[in-house]
């Protein structure tokens, strides 16, 4: 296959970049690097089967050749990303959904749009299935990248239903590993830089609050799959174990044997506004479609998220 890739230069990004590579495709990867970073891809230069290009796909996006598949990762991704970024982060999934699925739809190629998790919002249900709709404020802080991450799964399906686009729409839950930024705001780099650099651990509120974190090379995994499948309704891939943010606080102490102490404050800013409350998927979805789910436990994600950080800090 050649496929295109666009956010390849960031976290997401460039692991798919690898893994397209590793099972022998093409690949073009494209980022306008407004979050991405070239050290993430910068391992790939000299690889006859890849190709980077510099663009920003809010702009019309002309591609020579054949291309087999399209995969949309580009956004940014972490709150603090978003907040700083709100109209680049509701362009890109926006028109740049559109610019991708236009491109998909003319080279007649397979199409994978990655959405969120947040376009469940702060859930009244726990864990969430692919049917629920969700309880998103569409005005608030957050509201640029969840409104944006619908448009784009609404988008999705009219080009698969009126254009008979081959779709794919993968709801990505928190996922973590190496190549995340040290400083892009959320917990994970947070609280291993903390550790690492014997500062307090930061806990927003109560930290009563729950995530489910998935390590990268299991999203890579589902995302593979999926793709290879033919599946045009969402699927969730995450890792269904919940903890709250006080216990994942005391893991990467665990694992980082940080004498860090945690504290909790209440940021002033928009960080919190929103913040949901709980979340896990529910991933029989998956399971049955996709024969897929997770592999690999926190401590384990962890101790290799941390090695990589160790030499960031
Ligand atoms: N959080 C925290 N301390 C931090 C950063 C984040 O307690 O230094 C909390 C945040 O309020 C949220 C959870 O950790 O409840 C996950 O936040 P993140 O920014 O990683 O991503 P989200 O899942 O909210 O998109």
């Amino acid at each position: 296959m050649r496929v295109l890739i666009t956010g390849a230069a960031g976290f997401l990004g460039s692991h798919l970049c690898d893994r397209f590579l590793a099972e022998g495709h093409d690949v073009v990867g494209m980022d306008n690097l407004i979050t991405g970073s070239m050290k993430n891809i910068e391992h790939l230069f000299g690889n006859d089967h890849f190709k980077f290009v510099k663009h920003n796909v809010y702009n019309y996006i002309y591609l020579e050749g054949e291309v087999d598949a399209v995969l949309h990762f580009a956004s940014p991704a972490s709150p603090n990303d978003y907040l700083e970024h709100p109209i680049p982060t509701m362009k890109v999934g926006s028109i740049g959904t559109m610019n991708t699925l236009g491109l998909a739809r003319a080279k007649e190629a397979t199409y994978m749009i990655a959405s969120t998790s947040e376009v469940y919002g702060d859930p009244q249900i726990n864990p969430q299935p692919e049917s629920y709709w969700g309880h998103v404020n569409p005005i608030g802080p957050r509201g640029v990248y969840d409104e944006a991450k619908r448009f784009s799964e609404a988008m999705t399906m009219a080009y698969h239903r009126y254009h008979g686009v081959d779709t794919r729409i993968l709801r990505i839950f928190n996922t973590y590993g190496p190549r995340m930024r040290l400083h892009d705001g959320r917990v994970v780099p947070n609280f291993i830089y903390q550790a690492l650099t014997g500062q307090p651990l930061t806990v927003y509120g109560d930290g009563q609050q729950t995530r489910s974190f998935q390590f990268y090379s299991d999203l890579v995994e589902g995302i593979y799959r999926l793709l290879l499948s033919g599946e045009n309704d969402p699927v969730n891939i995450g890792n269904p174990s919940e903890i709250t943010i006080l216990q994942f606080a005391e893991a990467v102490l665990e694992v980082t044997g940080s004498k860090s102490e945690i504290i909790h404050i209440e940021p002033k800013d928009d960080r919190i506004t929103d913040d949901p409350k709980v979340r896990r998927p529910n991933i029989t979805r998956a399971k049955e479609v996709l024969g897929w789910e997770p592999q690999v436990d926190l401590h384990d994600g962890l101790r290799q998220t941390v090695e990589y950080f160790k030499d960031k800090v």
